[in-house]
């Protein structure tokens, strides 16, 4: 039976008279790599930290490996990874030192040859301070000291941020890493899209705190569709198809933004209709992202206008 790893129940954040985060019901299977995502702004930083229990919610609750978040304890604390937006690292200290800083709160688990391996397959200088280490080869120590105790949950908010496409990359082949040992979970925060259609197979989609998908990446790109539809005359003045989220109109033509409609569903629409043709456009990730986190009303600068 595959386990809940990460839950949280009805999670709420206020900061005074701001809504951060807006009763999350959530659950991540164990085993999977979860790509969240949301706009700036969206309450992911505080929803991380909520569930790694450094804020307080104002209501709702969350459990990690099935302890409550605000109560975890040394030994729960041990089989998770916390790689911080930022990569906060104690700026005086060599990469030696601060492995060794590290390995003490890991004495049984820490995994010597898995973090020599990383350095070198990163290509970091161990005797050099943090403070004299670009971004990416931050990110890159905190990755390594992130998965050298081989924690069974690894939350990472925006681990990739500010690297290069090639650092990017082998950041990710990293973190890949950790997942093919069985039974690891990833939960990392991203703006990549790219980067989350590549290596997750879970995705989380929050938009101004409020939880709008959590499934698998394959559920998620299936799911989102746009259509333009060809109008002989004029476009239907009502738009009723199962699904819409967004319409927009110009003299002959719709295009909509569909959730969860089939494609055969489509067909009889636009017949019902009277189109005289329509295409489903091919979307990547980051357009369906765009799309669904939309808001309403937004105009494109050019010939469509919103209904
Ligand atoms: P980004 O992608 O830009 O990093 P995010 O999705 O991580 O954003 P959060 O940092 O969680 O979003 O912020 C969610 C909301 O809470 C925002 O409106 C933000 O302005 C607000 N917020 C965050 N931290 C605080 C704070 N300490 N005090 C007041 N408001 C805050």
């Amino acid at each position: 039976m595959i386990e809940t790893v990460l839950e949280t129940e009805g999670l709420t954040k206020y900061y005074g008279s701001t809504l951060a985060v807006d009763h999350l019901d959530l659950k991540i299977p164990q085993g999977c790599i979860c790509g969240f995502v949301g706009r700036n702004g969206a309450g992911k930083t505080t929803a991380i930290k909520l569930m790694l229990g450094l804020l307080r919610p104002t209501a709702g609750s969350s459990r990690l490996l099935g302890c409550d978040s605000q109560q975890l304890k040394p030994a729960i604390r041990q089989r998770i990874g916390y790689v911080t937006e930022g990569h906060r690292l104690f700026r005086w200290m060599s990469i030696a030192e601060l492995e060794k800083f590290q390995r003490s709160f890991f004495p049984k688990q820490w995994d010597d040859k898995f973090f020599a391996d990383m350095i070198e397959y990163f290509n970091l200088p161990r005797r050099r301070k943090i403070k004299h280490l670009s971004n990416g080869e931050r990110a890159q120590v905190s990755l390594a000291l992130a998965l050298a105790p081989n924690p069974e949950l690894l939350i990472m908010d925006d681990p990739t941020l500010g690297l290069d496409a090639a650092i990017r990359r082998q950041f990710l082949e990293g973190m890949i890493e950790l997942i093919m040992r069985q039974g690891r979970t990833v939960l990392f925060s991203s703006h990549i899209l790219g980067d989350v259609e590549r290596v997750s197979d879970r995705i989380v989609v929050i938009d101004k705190g409020v939880l709008r998908a959590n499934c698998s990446l394959e559920e998620f790109r299936a799911a989102v569709k746009k259509v333009i539809l060809s109008f002989a005359d004029s476009t239907p003045a009502e738009v009723d198809i199962d699904g819409l989220l967004h319409c927009r109109r110009s003299e002959k033509e719709l295009e909509l933004i569909l959730v969860s409609t089939t494609d055969d569903h489509i067909g009889k629409w636009a017949d019902r209709t009277g189109a005289e043709r329509y295409h489903i456009v091919k979307m990547n990730l980051e357009d369906q992202f765009i799309e669904f986190t939309a808001p309403p009303g937004r105009k494109k600068l050019f010939r469509w206008e919103e209904i």
